[in-house]
């Protein structure tokens, strides 16, 4: 397998093609943006941690029946997956109020719900985003019925696996975005990264947040955040 022309850079990763037209490299930066690409830096180290988690959450849910883009960890940064056409849709699940949720309907953060939430935003840079509901998601043909009630299924799938894992870790799963997409033969795969980027983790005994929200937020001790979770991760497997 040969990597060759780079396809895309995004905020947080590069993504090369290779000399399989069915795999993609996906190689993960240091580089971290916030509130829209308004806020930019690097937080050392957070390449390595992120493609490394992302990896072991692929491989544990493929384990618990959920298909995803994951072939093989290439090094520390780089990591092969199958390509796949994005389903332009942020999948975001909830299972206690923080970030965004809490500031649109005036909710502190930390409320636990009675039951995990889900929304969609629709991946889009020019519109920042924007929330979306699954019927102007068929109005816009991001996708199928079918598509998105099984990326509905899968979105709840994960978070039920990953909620009960992190618990081990003495980690409480906050929220999480997934990104989904088709393969060649038209099949919905999780896709895109599971990391301190795109999960918020609080520490259950101390509430302690091991997420970009000390990004974010300028809380400090974000490089340290990051190691913790990953060290917490390794230690367990
Ligand atoms: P962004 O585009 O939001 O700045 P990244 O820096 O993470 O995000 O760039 C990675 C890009 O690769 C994203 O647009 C993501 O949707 C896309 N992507 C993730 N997994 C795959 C995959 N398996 N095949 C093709 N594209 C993917
Ligand atoms: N999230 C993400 N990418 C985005 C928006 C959100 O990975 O573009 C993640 C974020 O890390 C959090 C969850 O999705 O775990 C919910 O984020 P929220 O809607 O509260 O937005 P935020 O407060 O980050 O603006």
């Amino acid at each position: 397998m040969q990597k060759l022309e780079q396809l895309y850079e995004g905020k947080a990763k590069k993504v090369f093609a290779t000399d399989d037209p069915a795999l993609v490299i996906v190689s993960y930066k240091d580089d971290a943006t916030a509130f829209d690409g308004r806020k930019k830096g690097t937080i050392a180290g957070k390449g390595v941690v992120n493609n490394r988690m992302s990896n072991m959450m692929m491989q544990l849910l493929e384990k618990e029946g959920v298909p995803t883009h994951f072939i093989r960890e290439l090094s520390d940064r780089e990591t092969l997956v199958k390509k796949v056409e994005i389903v332009p849709l942020e999948v975001i699940v909830r299972n206690v109020s923080a970030g965004s949720f809490a500031k649109r309907y005036g909710v502190e953060e930390g409320i636990p719900f009675a039951e995990p939430t889900l929304e969609f935003s629709y991946k889009n840079d020019e519109l920042h985003d924007p929330l979306i509901n699954a019927y102007h998601a068929r109005a816009l043909n991001l996708a199928t019925k079918e598509e998105i009630a099984q990326i509905e299924r899968y979105a709840f799938k994960v978070n039920e696996v990953l909620k009960a894992y992190f618990l081990t870790l003495g980690v409480r799963l906050i929220d999480f975005k997934l990104e989904f997409g088709r393969t060649k033969d038209g099949k919905i795969v999780l896709a895109d990264e599971i990391s301190p980027d795109t999960c918020r983790f609080w520490d259950a005994a101390t509430g302690e947040k091991l997420d970009k929200d000390r990004f974010r937020r300028d809380l400090g001790g974000v490089e340290e955040a990051y190691r913790e979770i990953f060290a917490r991760v390794t230690a367990k497997k």
